[in-house]
């Protein structure tokens, strides 16, 4: 996967004192075929890796940062530009405002029309779906049902053979009953297709919506790329919305798509639950594509599910390197309340590398908590205490063998290492800032 590959990269640098010519060049050039392998567009790749190379080059190396340190800050920086930089912004003004959403069939627009109604919804906005996709009769069923959940109307007319019609009725009806958003969902077809294309496009024409969004699977790489391409050239749309971002995509797609297409991927979608829908932030993005985790969707993540004073205590604790198995035992707790735990522990520093090849689910956590049940509390609070009679003790409590005792060690080791670079480059403080501002 790419974080190993870029892992690799980086040790090439690891223990060398400056940054020289050399041994950026080699650095890079094992960058640029990691980003290639992971379904980056090779002029993609090339162009972002001249800029790291450019960069790396230019600065100073400061005494109080490895080389290697400052190689993973530029490469974040560059593939945060590579992705757009800045959040992009989504509008939902107007009366009502439409959201048409398109993209191919399976790439996931019913689902994230149910979660972005749902998510609009919690804001406190009024909002209708509107089920334009008429050949599957499946397909009206799946969004009454998405609606339903979440709690938001669904508009359909199932005799209706005309989606535009029913688009224009839906919205005829948002103005009656009050409701400020119409999410159209529309039909896709396996592979990019003539019929589908004029229908989207009227719809588009037509309906003249506040936000045209493409919806595009991660999962497809390059193919993604090619799609979104075609797509754009006939609707122009506003934003992209990647799914399937959970499991074991690669994130090749949302690397190339803003810089091919030129159009700000808005939303990304990790699961098919109703909450799994994010806001893009190409920071984070580079950061868990670094495999870094992403220290501030997971505490924001916290600030929604998990209590003010626990979020606070946890906030402050990575920021003084004060981390230990009490905060781990309960982030595992918390984590599985909060279901998805694959995609959450993948946001917590060096947990993604930690977990690489294991397929998890609740009752991969079982040994884990088992051991770290069987420490005192001392050592769960201390755990350089933790020797080799310890490990003994602690192994035969848990009912675990030393060799996994060890194993919990090291990740651990490994998580509290990675969390101690984030804070050295500015990640707490940044996770810190953010949760100020969403206050
Ligand atoms: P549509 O044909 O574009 O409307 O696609 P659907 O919304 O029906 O989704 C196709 C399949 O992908 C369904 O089984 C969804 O549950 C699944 N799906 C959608 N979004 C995601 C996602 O973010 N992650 C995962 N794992 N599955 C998803
Ligand atoms: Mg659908």
């Amino acid at each position: 996967n790419l974080s190993g590959k870029l892992d690799q990269a980086f040790k090439t640098l690891k223990g060398q004192g400056t940054i020289t010519e050399i041994n950026v060049a080699a650095t890079v050039k094992e960058i640029r075929r990691a980003l290639i392998s992971a379904d980056v567009n090779f002029k993609v790749a090339k162009d972002v890796t001249d800029r790291i190379k450019e960069q790396a080059l230019g600065r100073d190396v400061l005494i109080s940062v490895k080389p290697g340190q400052l190689l993973v800050k530029i490469v974040n920086e560059e593939l945060t530009k590579m992705m757009g930089g800045e959040k992009a912004d989504f509008n939902t003004k107007g009366d009502p405002a439409v959201i048409l959403i398109s993209g191919l069939q399976g790439s996931g627009k019913t689902t994230f029309s149910g979660k972005l109604a749902n998510m609009l919804k919690k804001q406190g906005r009024q909002v209708l779906l509107t089920a334009c996709d008429i050949y599957r009769p499946a397909a009206i069923d799946q969004l009454k049902v998405l609606g339903e959940q979440v709690g938001v109307e669904v508009y359909a007319e199932p005799e209706n053979k005309n989606a535009l019609e029913i688009a224009n009725n839906a919205i005829k009806h948002a103005k009656a009953t009050g409701k400020k958003i119409v999410i159209v969902d529309t039909a896709g077809r396996l592979a990019v297709d003539e019929q589908m294309m004029n229908e989207i496009e009227e719809l588009k024409r037509a309906l003249n919506p506040t936000e045209t969004l493409f919806v595009v699977d991660s999962m497809t790489g390059q193919d993604a790329v090619n799609t979104a391409k075609t797509f754009n050239e006939r609707l122009d749309f506003d934003g992209v919305v990647l799914t399937k971002l959970d499991g074991d995509t690669r994130g090749g797609a949302a690397l190339s798509i803003r810089t091919v297409v030129e159009k700000p991927i808005k939303f990304m979608s990790t699961g098919e639950k109703m909450d799994a829908i994010d806001l893009f932030y190409p920071d984070r993005m580079a950061s868990r594509i670094l495999g870094m985790g992403d220290v501030v969707s997971l505490v924001e993540k916290a600030q929604e599910n998990f209590d003010e004073e626990e979020t606070r205590k946890l906030n402050k604790k990575i920021r003084q390197n004060k981390f230990d198995f009490e905060d781990f035992l309960s982030q595992l707790e918390q984590i599985k309340k909060m279901g998805n735990i694959k995609d959450l522990l993948g946001m917590i520093p060096g947990m993604g590398k930690a977990m690489k090849g294991l397929d998890i689910d609740d009752d991969s956590f079982k040994p884990i908590e088992a051991i770290i049940k069987s420490m005192t509390k001392a050592e769960r609070a201390n755990p350089d205490l933790i020797d080799g009679s310890r490990k003994k003790r602690i192994a035969s409590g848990s009912g675990r063998t030393i060799q996994e005792v060890n194993n919990l060690m090291k990740q651990f080791g490994d998580m509290r290492k990675m969390m101690k670079t984030m804070n050295k480059m500015g990640g707490g403080k940044r996770a810190l800032a953010n949760l100020g501002g969403m206050r």
